[in-house]
């Protein structure tokens, strides 16, 4: 991570300003998609298990909703800052119209650490959260999901508040709740397999087979360790993965040169995605410094943790061989990086296109709880891999067609899209 101060809401302006200025946007258009349309802060006050009370701070952006009802994640955070959150939701429009799905862009956040907090403090606060946007959300307007350390728990305590408000069952306010109460099956692996998806492609389009290929991942929370379980299921070989450890306060590279163990490794996980430094160890793991997943001597780089990740400072560490990122995390490439990498020629699939797995099965959670009938698995993944193909596709044809990066390519095709659509309800 880079020392300099980062402010992902900038960044997230600068790679719209940069669209706007190719695709020709008149002011209007750009004045209004710029910035969100609505931002929601409030204090959360909640009685801690020891019976203080204690604030915490929380947010709701809109950024925009002209495709459709906003939709995005609730991340619990210690960092959490508004201009994450704008920077998220911003992302969430471009993601949904990226894929073509019929959402807006939203994103949510409380200030608050959850390994010091217990079930009771999480449920409480995933309860206030509700109850201070219950007017301004729904399955119509805004549709919450999981984002970093939050999962289906929290998403059902979420829903059981909006109906409790507003008297009445709707599953299709809330999307990744637990299968059974509403959950669609492969929610839990839809944002890693997507990453696989499209990794998938961008190998076919590169010549290269995926098996035999390498790659090194940072995080190993859910996206990763899904990303993983499929990158090794066609045939890769996964040599280091990276988490945060809370204890020390730093991150650690675990590496096994001959291919990391996911079930194994699995067992020695905390839900927060935390390896156990020792068991790692003893498994045969070498424990590296936090960053060391990038200097790997591999084909691809899959960052899967946060934002920020991929910065000025260290992309200049990145392997010769590299010859593709994935970007399984939201942001994780700074303006700077991203130039280097393109300038190098590393093919890469920009965060809301390889990543868009999680609301692509999100958009299918919500259509299923809307109708209230089920698919089994095979059929949403199948689904899932259709609509992402297709992105994927259409985003490496414009590419090609205006000689374009991928990244730019994506956002051409999303910005047009979500630019179109204020235009024809007569916005701007
Ligand atoms: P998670 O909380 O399950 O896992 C995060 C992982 O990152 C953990 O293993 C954690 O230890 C690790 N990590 C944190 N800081 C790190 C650091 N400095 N170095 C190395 N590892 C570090 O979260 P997740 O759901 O897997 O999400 C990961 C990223 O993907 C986020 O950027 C999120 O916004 C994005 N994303 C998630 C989804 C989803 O469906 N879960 C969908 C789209 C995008």
């Amino acid at each position: 991570m880079s020392s300099k101060p980062f402010n992902a809401f900038a960044m997230a302006q600068a790679q719209f300003d940069k669209v706007a200025e190719l695709l020709g946007l008149d002011q209007p258009t750009r004045d209004l998609l710029r910035q969100p349309m609505r931002e929601y802060h409030f204090s959360l006050p909640i009685r801690m298990d020891d019976g203080t009370m204690k604030v915490f701070r929380a947010f709701r952006v809109q950024h925009n909703d002209a495709r459709g009802p906003g939709k995005g994640g609730i991340r619990f955070h210690p960092q959490e800052t508004i201009d994450t959150v704008r920077a998220l939701s911003m992302w969430m429009t471009w993601k949904c119209a990226v894929v073509d799905i019929p959402l807006g862009g939203s994103k949510g956040g409380i200030i608050c650490s959850p390994h010091s907090l217990s079930m009771r403090e999480q449920e409480a606060l995933c309860r206030a959260w509700v109850r201070a946007v219950a007017r301004d959300v729904g399955p119509v307007r805004d549709v919450p999901a999981p984002d970093v350390m939050t999962n289906a728990q929290h998403m059902l305590w979420m829903l059981d508040e909006f109906e409790t408000i507003h008297g009445g069952r709707y599953p299709g306010f809330i999307t990744g709740k637990p299968v059974g109460m509403g959950g669609s099956r492969g929610r839990t692996e839809a944002t890693g397999y997507g990453v696989v998806f499209t990794l998938r492609e961008a190998l076919k389009e590169l010549g290269i087979r995926a098996q035999g290929t390498t790659a090194s991942v940072q995080g190993f929370g859910n996206v990763a360790q899904h990303a993983i379980d499929l990158y090794q299921q066609i045939g890769g070989k996964i040599v280091c993965v990276s988490c945060w450890d809370e204890g020390d306060q730093q991150a650690y590279t675990y590496r096994k040169k001959d291919g990391v163990d996911l079930a194994a490794l699995r067992k020695i996980a905390d839900r927060f995605g935390t390896l156990d430094k020792k068991k790692a160890v003893d498994l045969g793991y070498e424990r590296l410094p936090g960053d060391a997943w990038i200097e790997q001597d591999v084909d691809i780089l899959i960052p899967a943790a946060l934002e920020h990740s991929i910065t000025d400072e260290n992309v200049g560490k990145i392997s010769k061989r590299v010859k593709l990122i994935a970007e399984g995390a939201n942001g994780p490439t700074t303006p700077e990086a991203d130039h280097v990498l393109q300038e190098r020629g590393i093919f890469v699939i920009p965060d809301f296109l390889a990543n868009a797995g999680g609301v692509t099965c999100s958009y299918l959670e919500q259509v299923q709880s809307n109708m209230n009938y089920f698919w089994e698995k095979d059929e949403v993944l199948g689904k899932l891999d259709v609509l992402i193909t297709a992105a994927f596709i259409a985003v490496s044809d414009m590419a090609k067609k205006r000689k374009l990066y991928m990244r730019d390519a994506a956002y051409v095709i999303a910005i047009a899209r979500v630019a179109q659509a204020c235009k024809d309800r007569g916005w701007v």
